[in-house]
């Protein structure tokens, strides 16, 4: 029991301490009683066997003097009275025995020891008077008292006080387990809480603090422990908050890691390791597997006129027309830009592919209706099969990007299965963008001029600038290759500008050098102009070059003031402000009707060479041509004719009303040196007339 003490709990070892308390209290009360009592009652014993001794002794006076032993013996026979007198006798001077007295209960052979003091152990108590007579003693009384009924009192009493004693022990022990408890729930309750909180975490628990308990050191010691838990929550809120908070982070990036935030489509990245793992696969059960490259035509268009937000819009409107048109095994990932791809594993054979390739391309084709207005789309797809065409992903995707921009190249709509042609133009390409790259820091660029004719007067009025590229590997590479990788890959706007400005300042130095006041076409790509800074652009190279305005014409082509006319409106106005002038390139190749042009601020139609170059064998080319000038003369609109190359093709041109004309039958694209020294005879013929 003690060993196991420090184990109990804490009740138990209150309950303990204040048993044994009451109860020690309790025993010592009692034995104290019992002592005092047992004390008390022989006391009182003592004194009444005495007085009866002293009366006795008193009476026995005359029997003693007068030597009567039988009035002695009647004497001592009054005390049968008292039956606790066990006996009684007295002796004379001489100690002989002169009466003697035997009580009832007394036994036969009682003997008198004599004793000088009555102990407190003794049953039988002695008591001796001497019998005196004038101060003279003559005798001596001795009286046995048995206390045995003397302690029959004793017990009774003793028995109720153990009763009283018992009782006062309960009551002491109902008391005290009020306060036990008081004392001992709540901190049982703190170690329940604390135990609890440690096991299940929970910190939101708290220990119930009652009025009772309040001011005490328990109260006390609760409300510490239940603040000290509400730190620990607190701590522990904002730790799992923190947690979450970083667990959401990291699901973010895992997201962004591996799918494209606008269409929520797996991105590039997830797209490798998918075509990896796929292919790994389909070459280990020999599976076929089908990549299509899918781009969205003329998105870039769309996106560089009507802004992003809405370029955003029909990017997530084309991810879900892909998806929907695909089974749920198929994966749609988006590369970035308008560039998607899709994975077709286990594929039952290349036939299976046309109706899907159908599909896709309807479904981008459907209009779009973005408010009040319809926006087409068309997508061109290219398709390479694993292992038919490429045995690792990194060439079966080349080779489906590659067809797909020979689906482009074909009119667009369409898709395109991979072949070896392909291939050979697909390796051709990246040779070409990875030159092209280098092209300006090397100085392979340079611009040409072509000069355009005024058709009445016969004299150069102004002339065209053409960018070329002569590129140590690749030779002599023509712009009508180059100029589409370079709007591709964005390269197109420092070429654009550093065509731009190589004219400008030519045109200036045959203004201050040649006296000519040569009017300088610049051809302007879509993307170019599809820049939010393109006015500016232009205002600030004005200024910079110290070209006059009036002289520069910047080609643009139909598509290019199609898409958004708000924007195209607002940019034509702004540039014409400065007091430039705008024509439209390769005009009938596009779908712009005449009546669109009207609505533009352009001064300049140039008639398609394909066109001109049907006059005079199509009657139909010579039926288009006669038409546009029409119309161009009735909008108040100057015309150019392209590709300009026999005499004949100049004379009809000149006929039918045609104000100027550029190509081969005038001059080829020459170098700036060229047309300065085609200048010197107009030099010369003004210094004459001057
Ligand atoms: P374009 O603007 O329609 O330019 C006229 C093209 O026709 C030029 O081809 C020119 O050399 C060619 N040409 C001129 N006369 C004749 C002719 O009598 N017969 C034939 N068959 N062709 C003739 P080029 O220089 O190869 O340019 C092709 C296209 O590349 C241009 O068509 C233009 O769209 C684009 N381009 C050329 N330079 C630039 C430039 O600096 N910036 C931009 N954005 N595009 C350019
Ligand atoms: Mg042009
Ligand atoms: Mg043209």
């Amino acid at each position: 029991m003690i060993r196991r003490f420090p184990h109990l709990p804490i009740k138990s070892k209150l309950n303990i301490a204040l048993l044994l308390s009451s109860g020690i209290a309790v025993a010592v009360l009692f034995l104290v009683m019992l002592v005092n009592n047992t004390q008390r009652l022989r006391n009182e014993a003592v004194a009444q066997i005495s007085i009866l001794a002293q009366v006795t002794a008193t009476n026995s006076q005359a029997a003693v003097t007068f030597n009567d032993p039988a009035a002695a013996t009647e004497t001592l026979a009054a005390l049968r009275v008292k039956p606790e007198i066990l006996a009684a006798e007295i002796r004379d001077s001489k100690h002989q025995r002169f009466a003697v007295y035997r009580g009832a209960n007394a036994p036969s052979d009682f003997h008198f020891k004599p004793v000088d003091r009555t102990s407190f152990w003794d049953r039988v108590i002695v008591i001796s008077r001497p019998i005196v007579v004038d101060k003279e003693p003559i005798g001596q009384l001795w009286i046995a008292a048995d206390l045995s009924d003397l302690f029959s009192v004793l017990r009774g009493e003793m028995l109720a006080l153990a009763i009283a004693a018992l009782v006062a022990f309960g009551v002491a022990n109902l008391v005290t387990n009020r306060f036990r408890t008081l004392i001992a729930d709540p901190i049982e309750e703190v170690a329940r809480t604390a135990q609890a909180i440690a096991t299940d975490q929970d910190f939101s628990r708290r220990v119930a603090l009652t009025r009772r308990i309040a001011n005490d050191e328990v109260g006390q010691l609760i409300d510490t422990f239940n603040k000290m838990v509400g730190q620990i929550e607190d701590r522990e809120t904002r730790l799992r908050g923190e947690l979450e908070r970083r667990r959401l982070a990291e699901k973010k990036l895992e997201q962004l890691a591996h799918y494209d935030t606008l269409t929520g489509l797996p991105n590039r990245f997830l797209f490798e390791q998918t075509l990896a793992l796929t292919l790994e696969r389909a070459r280990g059960l020999g599976h076929q597997v089908a990549l299509l490259f899918i781009d969205v035509d003329n998105f870039k268009l769309v996106n560089d006129s009507l802004g992003h937000a809405t370029g955003d819009i029909l990017l997530k409107m084309f991810a879900q027309r892909l998806t929907k048109s695909l089974r749920a095994s198929d994966i749609v990932s988006r590369l970035g830009g308008d560039e998607f791809t899709v994975i077709i594993d286990q594929l039952k054979g290349p036939e299976h592919l046309k109706p899907i390739a159908d599909k896709l391309v309807a479904a981008i084709a459907k209009p779009i209706q973005l408010g009040d207005r319809e926006i087409y789309a068309t997508a061109s797809i290219g398709i390479a099969l694993f292992p038919d065409h490429a045995g690792d992903a990194d060439s079966l995707v080349r080779y489906a990007d590659a067809t797909m921009y020979v689906a482009k190249a074909r009119g667009r709509a369409n898709y395109q299965f991979f072949s070896p042609e392909i291939h050979d133009r697909a390796s051709g390409r990246l040779k070409l963008e990875t030159q092209l790259r280098r092209a300006i820091e090397r100085n392979e660029l340079f611009v040409v001029y072509q000069p355009q004719i005024d058709l009445a007067s016969g004299r150069m009025i102004g002339c065209e600038a053409l960018v070329r590229w002569k590129n140590l590997e690749l030779g002599a590479v023509s712009p009508a290759d180059f100029i589409p990788v370079a709007e591709e890959t964005g390269l197109i706007h420092p070429i654009g500008e550093f065509v731009m400005e190589t004219a400008c300042r030519q045109a200036k130095r045959w203004i201050d050098e040649q006296g000519a006041s040569l009017r300088m076409s610049v051809n302007i790509s879509i993307r170019q102009f599809g820049t939010a800074q393109f006015t500016e652009k232009v205002g600030a190279l004005l200024e910079r070059t110290g070209m006059p305005a009036q002289l520069l014409e910047l080609e643009l082509t139909e598509s290019c003031t199609m898409e958004n006319v708000e924007d195209t409106l607002n940019k034509l106005r702004a540039l014409r402000e400065l007091g430039a002038r705008f024509s439209i390139d390769d005009f009938g190749t596009g779908y712009s009707s005449m009546t669109y042009l009207k609505q533009l601020p352009v001064s300049i139609v140039k008639v398609d060479q394909s066109f001109v170059r049907g006059i005079p064998a199509s009657n139909a080319d010579m039926e288009i041509v006669r038409a546009v000038l029409l119309v161009a003369r009735g909008l108040k609109l100057e015309t150019v004719a392209e590709g300009v190359e026999t005499a004949e093709q100049a004379r009809f041109l000149a006929a039918e009303g045609c104000n100027i004309a550029q190509g081969y039958y005038f001059s080829r694209p020459v170098s700036a040196d060229e047309i300065t020294t085609m200048l010197r005879p107009r030099l010369a013929q003004a210094a004459r007339a001057g």
